[in-house]
């Protein structure tokens, strides 16, 4: 299932720090009767993906999609696709016709509607292999190496098999919970660095079921957000560029990173990572919390005490609580201080 390790770290995290239990439920304790599920029942009948027995990979249908997100938060998809291979993406995007396509990586940036998704949804879990990375010299300075890895492979594994062959670039995007295909996508970063600092090209499998490579020079990275030249498709792997350092430097680099997260991010409690985008020469944290806001709920929606750019999901939050607590919060600041949030988390769905 997606997100198990990122959630036994929750859980972990959640038992030994606190000395409080939060459960974080299972997908089994979903109840069937969740809205979107009744109401879709009757549209989701089997004609409208009669190429589904074509996927060699597994297919699931009305899946409650909440436990593939770290909020914890979504109602069910029509179908839910974790394809085998570039084939099966290729006999998805040729065969789905007029019925909308999502794609799903690690669910740490995602906000699904309570009555799910409609369409097709798919999740990248299986394109987890990495290359062992290829050394280069260029003419001045230290050796560098690409490192090829598919779009499925989540971020702290990337930055560990960076570590163990010395090379520098993504200890700092070490602790964001998420895959590559996502990062790529959210250009996902922090302390002033992001991936698209380092990424050499990233292969797609465009909506029409080609698979088209774009170098770093057709793309370009800007705050949380990568502009490819056409439409995106489904990312499905990307190389990197690092540069070689050293190894016990990065790791120590990587052990600070995480300690300030544990220190500064609500890890113990089910969340979307940052709700808003940082506004200019300004961090949304502050302006919310300046305002008193730490702690104010919608239902069990609730901004994190410890960083309020954070909503956390205190037990049974929907999204329509996150939707209000999100309106609330942007109608507040804009009021007081004049600065129009936007959000950095995505919204999918009904
Ligand atoms: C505790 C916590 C801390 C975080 N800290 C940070 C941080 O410091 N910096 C930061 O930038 N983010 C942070 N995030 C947010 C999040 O981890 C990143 O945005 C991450 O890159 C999202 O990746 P994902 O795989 O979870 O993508 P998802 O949330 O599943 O999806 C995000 C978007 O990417 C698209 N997508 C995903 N995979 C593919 C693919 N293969 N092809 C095409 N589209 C795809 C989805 O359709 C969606 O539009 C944090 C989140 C949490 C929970």
């Amino acid at each position: 299932m997606l997100n198990e390790a990122w959630k036994r770290r929750l859980i972990h995290i959640a038992h030994s720090g606190t000395g409080k239990k939060f459960h974080l439920k299972t997908r089994m304790e979903y109840p069937k009767t969740v809205l979107g599920q009744k109401i879709h029942q009757s549209k989701t009948m089997s004609h409208s993906f009669p190429w589904l027995h074509k996927i060699k990979g597994s297919v699931l249908k009305k899946e409650i999609l909440a436990p593939y997100t770290s909020i914890q938060i979504g109602g069910p998809a029509d179908v839910l696709i974790f394809p085998e291979d570039v084939r099966d993406l290729q006999t998805i995007l040729r065969n789905k016709g007029p019925q909308p396509l999502f794609i799903l990586g690690e669910g740490t940036n995602l906000l699904i509607g309570d009555r799910g998704i409609r369409g097709v949804v798919v999740s990248l879990e299986r394109f987890r292999n990495i290359k062992r990375p290829l050394f280069f010299r260029k003419e001045t300075g230290r050796r560098r190496a690409v490192m090829t890895a598919e779009a499925g492979v989540k971020m702290s594994y990337l930055a560990k098999h960076a570590t163990r062959y010395s090379l520098t670039g993504v200890e700092h995007l070490v602790g964001i919970p998420g895959s590559l295909g996502g990062a790529v996508i959210m250009n996902a970063g922090a302390e002033g660095a992001d991936i698209g600092q380092v990424i050499r090209s990233v292969t797609c499998v465009t909506l029409d079921g080609e698979v088209q490579t774009f170098n770093r020079g057709d793309l370009s990275f800007e705050y949380r957000k990568t502009i490819f030249p056409n439409d995106t498709g489904i990312i499905i792997a990307a190389e990197l560029e690092l540069e070689e350092g050293n190894r016990q430097e990065i790791q120590n680099a990587i052990d600070r990173h995480l300690a300030r997260r544990s220190q500064t991010q609500p890890l113990t409690i089910p969340n979307a990572g940052s709700i808003f985008k940082n506004p200019d020469g300004d961090k949304a944290g502050r302006l919310i919390e300046s305002l008193g806001l730490k702690g104010f709920s919608v239902g069990d929606a609730g901004i994190s005490i410890k960083h309020a750019n954070f909503i956390v999901n205190k037990g049974g939050a929907t999204a329509a609580d996150v939707t209000r607590l999100i309106e609330h919060v942007q109608k507040e600041v804009k009021e007081k201080t004049g600065v129009a949030l936007q959000t950095e988390i995505v919204t999918a769905g009904e």
